[in-house]
């Protein structure tokens, strides 16, 4: 996964490989509720990835011993179509890499739902990848929080993704697919938007405590300009009305 030994240029004239400036986000659009059976429902296109996202619950928990009288389970369910991108998965079943994905962003979720307010119930999060293009697990993030709020969920905070890497020697912001798996190091983020908690911190290549440091606050002023979009898309769905979004 490097291009250390020049093998993939990633940086040509201080530009990346698709024209972005290092800490350009890729085009990001979502959509709320297109899922109208669903609690809660989003749509999100970031870059090449396309990802739907749908809340169900509070809803019985089921198997009822996994219920807790103190609280909601939130369970998380994220999955890779076999189509999503050029290489072959050879199978649609769960892979330790989904189960790696749900087990990291229930964990996000589990951190700012309000959970006690839904005694013996779970919610349940269902995040399909149908196309992927670097960074599914920040798109999905970004798509389960405003599902959650679509969903009427009461939540401590939006929380916002975004994944920061380095890449031809360089500092970059919301990688591409080819960043992704060619760059020296990459560094997917979450973080609560009021109170700038970390919720999401995993990484993959070598990096100095400088550039961490870099790093995070690329990934804050990104994650501001993801939240300004979930907001945005958020408004755009209550005031046009459920009836007309559903037809997008
Ligand atoms: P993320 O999607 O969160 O960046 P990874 O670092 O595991 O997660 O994957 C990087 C990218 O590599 C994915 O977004 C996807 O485009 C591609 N990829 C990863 N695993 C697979 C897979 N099993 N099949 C097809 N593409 C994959």
């Amino acid at each position: 996964m490097s291009d250390s030994k020049g093998t993939v240029p990633l940086m040509i004239n201080g530009k990346r490989t698709d024209g972005r400036e290092v800490e350009d986000l890729r085009n990001l659009r979502i959509e709320v509720g297109i899922i109208p059976e669903a609690d809660g429902s989003a749509y999100v296109e970031w870059g090449g990835n396309k990802i739907v996202c749908g809340v169900y619950g509070p809803r019985e928990c089921i198997p009822r011993h996994d219920a807790s009288p103190y609280h909601s389970i939130v369970k998380c369910r994220y999955m890779m179509s076999p189509f999503a991108s050029l290489e072959e998965h050879s199978r649609s079943g769960p892979s330790r890499r989904s189960t790696e994905l749900s087990k990291v962003i229930r964990e996000v979720f589990e951190n700012v739902v309000i959970a006690e307010k839904f005694p013996n119930t779970q919610i349940d999060i269902y995040i399909d990848v149908l196309q992927a293009d670097g960074g599914t697990r920040t798109a999905s993030i970004t798509a389960a929080t405003v599902a959650l709020a679509n969903a009427g969920i009461p939540m401590k905070d939006m929380v916002a993704s975004v994944a920061v890497g380095k890449a031809g020697d360089t500092l970059v912001l919301d990688l591409n697919k080819a960043e992704d798996n060619f760059g020296q190091s990459d560094m997917p983020m979450a973080m609560s938007q009021k109170d700038k908690k970390l919720l999401l911190l995993q990484m993959d290549g070598l990096l100095t405590k400088e550039e961490v440091i870099e790093m995070v606050g690329m990934a804050e002023r990104g994650c501001e300009k993801v939240n300004a979009i979930q907001t945005s898309a958020l408004k755009r769905f209550y005031e046009k009305g459920e009836d007309e979004t559903v037809k997008w």
